[in-house]
């Protein structure tokens, strides 16, 4: 049991930097993901912890040790990678205690090890298998039982579930979550899928460029992203993300106008108006929102039937009035469509006009120019309810 700590954490190559002052408090027995995409500096954060790299400033401390001069095997940490590296002329047995085997651990004390391992793993019965005749799911768990046999302080798990297959990934999730709980050891999980990372853990590190964008549970994630980059990545599909600038208590925008006076966001601000999906309402649904927006009228330009919802790409009156296909699909990706998702029965097809409103207390406002959250409701925050324990 341990926490981890990361102090002004940097790691600079010749032309990046690929880990820009991380500071991080993860506690005794926290399963934390690190998540954000391809080449923002997650691997970088899990080998410094791990001790496979050093940093060029900062500390680490496991367990309130300063660990930052300590190679690996002096850190009590276990590592399980995405490619899952078994020894094929070894059996699942000869496999997972293969470390103990080199440390000369008593022959009692490995089956000790491995046998619980195996409970925990549910691979009872398979001691005698080779790697060949086992799944996928199977191999990552003989994987995970290597590393759960040494019996370490930290976890640190770098996208151990990505070579799966889809099916396999999800049901791999709930069993690591269940392990990790089983062992109530501190894991430090890497992923740039963000529903993983929602799924499984207590608090989610968002990173983007090296630098850490927000650390907190999922939730908070979701419905109070800290930033414009955190609004963007967390929760499938994205948040929509209107530009604009707030003028007299209104946010007008080439899209649609909505009032923000209530929100105390200051006149003359540019601003990005957000709204996720699933808050934005066919007007004939308001009955089932709190507080809702103006009508605002558009035309359905593309559905997308998933099954359980349908997603609406919606163009805004205002824009189709300038009736310049340009405009319609933004400049540099700009988003001008609006997504809005709706029940699988209701009655819409391509083409249609609907009036859609917003849910006011889960729209958002940032700041246009430093993408910082300004607001995650347009109505008066209701004021701070003392939490009791
Ligand atoms: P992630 O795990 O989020 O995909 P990494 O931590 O692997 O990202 O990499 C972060 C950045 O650092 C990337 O731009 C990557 O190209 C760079 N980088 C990683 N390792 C090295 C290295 N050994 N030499 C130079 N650049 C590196």
């Amino acid at each position: 049991m341990a926490n981890v700590r990361l102090d002004g954490l940097y790691k600079r190559y010749e032309d990046v930097v690929a880990v820009n002052d991380m500071n991080l408090e993860i506690e005794d027995g926290e399963f934390i993901c690190l998540v954000g995409p391809s080449g923002c500096g997650k691997s970088t954060t899990l080998e410094m912890v791990a001790g496979l790299t050093s940093p060029s400033e900062g500390t680490v401390h496991i367990s309130d040790t300063d660990v930052t001069e300590f190679p690996p095997k002096d850190r009590n940490i276990a590592m399980v990678f995405q490619n899952i590296a078994l020894f094929p002329h070894m059996d699942v047995y000869d496999n997972v205690s293969y470390g103990l085997r080199l440390r000369s651990v008593p022959k009692d004390d490995i089956d000790d090890r491995v046998g619980r391992a195996m409970e925990i793993l549910q691979l009872e019965g398979m001691l005698d298998r080779m790697p060949a005749e086992l799944s996928g799911g199977q191999r990552q768990r003989v994987a995970i039982g290597r590393a759960i046999v040494r019996d370490p302080e930290v976890f640190l798990l770098d996208e151990p579930l990505a070579n799966l297959d889809a099916k396999l990934r999800v049901h791999m999730r709930t069993e690591l979550q269940r392990i990790q709980r089983e062992l109530d050891v501190t894991t430090v999980y890497v992923t740039h899928d963000q529903a993983e990372a929602m799924t499984m853990s207590d608090r989610i590190a968002v990173l983007n460029n090296g630098r850490l964008q927000q650390f907190a549970p999922p939730l908070e994630c979701y419905d109070r992203p800290a930033n414009l980059f955190v609004a963007g990545f967390i929760g499938s599909p994205s948040m929509n993300q209107v530009h604009g600038r707030v003028e007299n208590g209104v946010f007008e925008s080439e899209s649609f106008d909505v009032d923000v006076a209530e929100s105390g966001v200051e006149d003359d601000t540019e601003a990005v108006f957000g709204v996720r999906p699933e808050d934005v309402y066919p007007a004939w649904r308001t009955e089932d929102v709190t507080e809702w927006s103006r009508g605002i009228t558009t035309t359905v330009d593309v559905m997308e039937p998933m099954g359980d919802e349908i997603f609406l790409y919606l163009i805004p009156e205002r824009l189709s009035r300038r009736g310049d296909a340009a405009v319609i699909e933004g400049e540099e990706g700009e988003q001008q469509t609006l997504l809005m998702a709706v029940d699988p029965d209701a009655d819409v097809a391509e083409g249609d006009q609907i009036e859609v409103v917003f849910d006011r207390t889960k729209s958002h406002l940032f700041d246009a120019e430093t993408g910082e959250a300004l607001v995650h409701s347009l109505q008066p925050e209701p004021p701070e309810v003392e939490k009791g324990d």
